[in-house]
């Protein structure tokens, strides 16, 4: 496609003239970028409404709450980040002084998927803009109504060889892959990375994948029972299940699997029968992803909800018992509002089941126990988690979130995202007042001097 070669000679342009570069620049895009989310609050949230049905509660706290708190954080820093950072020098380098450089790429690519279509394309582009880039948002085709007025918004904001949004699907995202971009920035499923990965190989331009996966939570015979299965009911259910870090299946202690149980279905009930009768209950994104999520409604005995409506896409709240690992269910992320329960009793074997799959983004520890907590984090690896929670550690722009192994390569939020979209050009000052000897080899016993230097 002409188009997508065009726009990124515009933005290289641009990004030559050295403007992005102006920390006040990057400032004044940064607060464009919040005063445009703001003034288009209502139309924001009926685009979510009508991508997903989802209420305006859950759009402020999950996509305008989160963007809007990253702009405020990244202002309040913005200038100690972009400042060239001093740091020690070795011994023998005496006279000599050592800076850190954060200098941004250049032109970046983001591609964001649909199950959090405003967060997940503004949040990178925050890092990028911070960092002194150009960009290019490429959002999912799946939420037309919210892509379409990303692109209206930012095209009234700013100027196209800024920051541009590419409407379109995946072969829209592969005309774009053919170019060469300085840095891609990738949210979405774990096939799709490799495709990211394998385009961005060929031009050796560096990636950041946010996959998913299978998230374990787990609940042990400890756990303050009450208070879990309200964060669990929460984390699992909230945008229908839909969200990178939802707590994908439960490993439950069987000493406390029945009490659980119960609880967690009044939790459900409390939290979100009004919701689901006043059908504010967020719905599947697609006909493929509903048919897909029903098909896993087979697995093990449904113990809580199961009614579901092609109609409305919509699913329940659905907790399914009985489940075991060959079970569909158990096969795939689930991506939806059903949670399968498998129980254990022995520590260090359920620790060696998870352990059989790929690392996952998240993990999740309901315990009253140091000690066993400590014993979970030390034994199984995964991109970050919480203790006595669910998927609030995504929010703490204090804590670089990602995956690690399947689950994904590198990590942003915060001042993540700003080392995200900048490379660090490290600089040694030289001093002139004087030249120390021991590097030059022409000098007596210079071996023997040098080894008094480097043990
Ligand atoms: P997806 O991988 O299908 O799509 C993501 C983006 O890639 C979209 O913009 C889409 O247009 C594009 N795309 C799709 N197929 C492509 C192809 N063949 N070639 C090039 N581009 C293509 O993901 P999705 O269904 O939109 O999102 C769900 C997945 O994303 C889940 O696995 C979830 O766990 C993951 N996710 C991860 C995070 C995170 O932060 N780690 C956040 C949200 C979602």
């Amino acid at each position: 496609m002409e188009i997508s070669s065009e726009l990124l000679n515009r933005q290289r342009d641009f990004f030559q003239s050295g403007k992005t570069k102006d920390v006040t620049y990057r400032i004044e895009a940064l607060t464009l970028l919040g005063n445009m989310i703001r003034s288009h609050e209502t139309e924001l949230m009926a685009a979510l409404k009508s991508d997903l049905n989802k209420s305006d509660f859950d759009t402020y706290i999950t996509e305008l709450g989160i963007v809007l708190e990253e702009i405020r954080f990244t202002l309040k820093h913005i200038k100690n980040w972009t400042a060239p950072r001093k740091v020690k020098t070795a011994f023998t380098q005496m006279g000599s002084k050592g800076y850190i450089y954060s200098e941004p790429y250049g032109v970046v690519l983001i591609i964001s998927p649909w199950n959090y279509p405003l967060q997940l394309a503004i949040a990178p582009l925050i890092g990028a803009i911070a960092a002194g880039n150009c960009a290019i948002l490429k959002p999912s085709e799946l939420t037309p109504e919210t892509s379409k007025l990303m692109a209206e918004l930012i095209s009234k904001t700013f100027p196209a060889e800024y920051i541009s949004v590419v409407q379109g699907d995946a072969e829209t995202t592969q005309t774009l892959l053919k170019e060469k971009f300085d840095y891609i920035f990738f949210t979405g499923s774990v096939a799709v990375g490799k495709l990211i990965m394998e385009a961005a190989a060929k031009h050796l331009t560096p990636v950041t994948l946010e996959l998913g996966g299978k998230s374990p939570c787990i609940v042990h015979h400890d756990a303050n029972i009450k208070l879990a299965a309200k964060r669990i009911a929460w984390g699992k259910f909230i945008n229908a299940g839909q969200t990178c870090v939802a707590p994908d299946y439960l490993y439950v202690h069987r000493d406390v699997k029945d009490e659980f149980i119960k609880i967690l279905t009044e939790s459900i009930k409390d939290l979100y029968e009004e919701i689901i009768k006043n059908q504010e209950f967020t719905r599947i994104v697609s006909e493929r992803h509903f048919n897909r999520v029903i098909n896993l409604l087979s697995s093990g005995e449904i113990l809580h909800g199961g009614n579901y409506s092609i109609d409305t896409l919509t699913i329940e709240p659905t907790v399914l018992g009985g489940v075991n690992w060959e079970d569909p269910v158990m096969q795939e992320e689930i991506f939806g509002p059903i949670l399968p329960i498998l129980e254990y009793d022995d520590a260090n074997t359920m620790v060696g089941k998870i352990n059989e799959n790929p690392k996952p983004l998240a993990l999740y520890i309901f315990s009253q126990s140091n000690e066993f907590q400590g014993t979970i984090l030390n034994s199984i690896s995964f991109g970050g988690g919480c203790i006595n929670d669910t998927v609030m550690h995504l929010s703490s722009p204090y804590l670089p979130f990602g995956g690690v192994g399947d689950s994904g390569i590198g990590a942003y939020h915060g001042r993540g995202s700003f080392d995200v979209f900048s490379h660090q050009k490290s600089i040694l000052k030289q001093t002139t007042t004087f030249d120390l000897p021991f590097r030059y080899p022409n000098r007596k016993d210079a071996l023997k001097q040098i080894k008094r230097f480097i043990k």
